[in-house]
C-alpha cells in the first residue's frame, strides 16, 4: 500500500452558519437575548426548516444551521480558509482571552471549518453569531 492510498481522507468541514438552502443540522436557536442556543446531540436541519415553516421571518434569523462547507462558492472564502471565521475569532479576542471561556456544547466540533481553523477562539463569538440579522 503507498503512503497515499494509506492516508484518510480529511473530514468534510462543516459550516456552522449556512443558509437553510444548504442546511443538513440544526445547530441551534437563537434566543431573545440574541445568543445561540447549541442543539445537541446533531439533530437534522429539516427539525428546524419544518418549525421555521409556519412564520414568515426567516430561518435563518431564528436558527442556526450548518451544511457542508462550499469554500470557493461562499463569498467568505479567501482562497485557503474562511474569512468570516476568522473576522470572528480576531474581534472576539479583543474582549476576552478564548482560554477564560468554556466552550459551547455543540454538535459539530470536530467538523466545524472555524474550529478547525480558529480553534478556541472561535467558539465564543460563535454563539453571538446569527445567520440572517435582517
Ligand atoms: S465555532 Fe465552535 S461552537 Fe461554533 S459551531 Fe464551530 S465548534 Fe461549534
Amino acid at each position: 500500500m503507498t503512503d497515499v492510498a494509506r492516508r484518510a481522507d480529511p473530514p468534510e468541514r462543516m459550516c456552522p452558519s449556512t443558509p437553510a438552502a444548504n442546511a443538513t443540522v440544526f445547530l441551534g436557536m437563537i434566543t431573545p437575548a440574541g445568543r445561540v442556543a447549541y442543539v445537541t446531540p446533531a439533530m437534522p436541519a429539516e427539525v428546524a426548516l419544518a418549525e421555521a415553516a409556519a412564520s414568515d421571518a426567516p430561518v435563518e434569523s431564528r436558527y442556526r444551521l450548518a451544511g457542508p462547507c462550499v469554500t470557493s462558492s461562499c463569498g467568505f472564502w479567501t482562497g485557503d480558509h474562511c474569512g468570516l471565521g476568522a473576522r470572528l475569532a480576531d474581534s472576539y479576542q479583543e474582549v476576552v482571552a478564548p482560554a477564560e471561556v468554556e466552550l459551547p456544547k455543540c454538535a459539530i466540533r470536530r467538523t466545524c471549518r472555524w474550529f478547525a481553523e480558529q480553534g478556541a477562539a472561535a467558539c465564543p463569538a460563535c454563539s453571538h453569531v446569527v445567520t440572517d440579522s435582517r
